[in-house]
């Protein structure tokens, strides 16, 4: 499976980045082992002195297709999740100004934090998350305010790369992003149902 990530995908973080929204999504791809293992804290890597949280909506592709169009979309997907994509906030201001690829700073081993409970989307009204950082809310967003939809992700992305059952798409981060420190905590909450309390060691 692969893990696809949007950038900027909320105008108040495209903001705080310094930067504009982007025309079409923007992505880029995790790999497998960029997976923290269930139960795991997240252990602060050595490489990185700036590593930001950014939680995310998630959704789990059920369905394999290609050049998927934005009206059919809805059918690849029934779940959402929570994740956090970590980011070496430090590597990638350096990958960006030297025009790298940045897979260094958020390809690398336990960047991607997937939720082990997925909701059904049918049993959810409204979609509000949040994240806590030692108890108090860091970010808050809520799916009607992603620049891109769901819809018009999927039907970008698969028009360069097939997707596959088991594909998780992280939707992009709303403002509030910052650094994380040994000791932390973070829990991640749709509505009110907490999907993950992570610590960072
Ligand atoms: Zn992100």
């Amino acid at each position: 499976m692969k893990i696809i990530c949007i950038g900027r995908n909320y105008i108040d973080h495209a903001k705080e980045m310094g930067k504009e929204v982007p025309k079409k999504p923007m992505f880029f791809l995790k790999p497998n082992s960029a997976i923290l293992p269930k139960r795991n804290p997240f252990f602060m890597p050595g490489f990185s002195n700036e590593v930001h949280y950014e939680v995310e909506l998630i959704i789990k592709i059920n369905k394999l297709g290609k050049s998927i169009a934005t009206n059919f979309a809805n059918t690849y997907y029934k779940e959402i999740g929570l994740g956090i994509d970590f980011t070496a906030r430090d590597l990638q201001q350096q990958c960006k100004e030297k025009g790298h690829p940045w897979e260094i700073a958020k390809a690398f081993d336990n960047s991607a934090l997937i939720s082990e409970e997925f909701l059904n989307l049918k049993s959810l009204k409204e979609i509000n998350f949040s994240l806590k950082k030692n108890g108090q809310t860091v970010q808050k967003g809520n799916l009607k305010e992603m620049v891109f939809n769901i819809d018009e992700i999927i039907h970008h992305v698969s028009k360069y790369m097939t997707l596959k059952i088991g594909d998780i798409i992280f939707t992009g981060t709303p403002s509030g992003v910052g650094p994380v420190k040994i000791g932390d905590n973070l829990e991640g909450f749709i509505n009110d149902k907490k999907m993950f309390s992570l610590n960072i060691k």
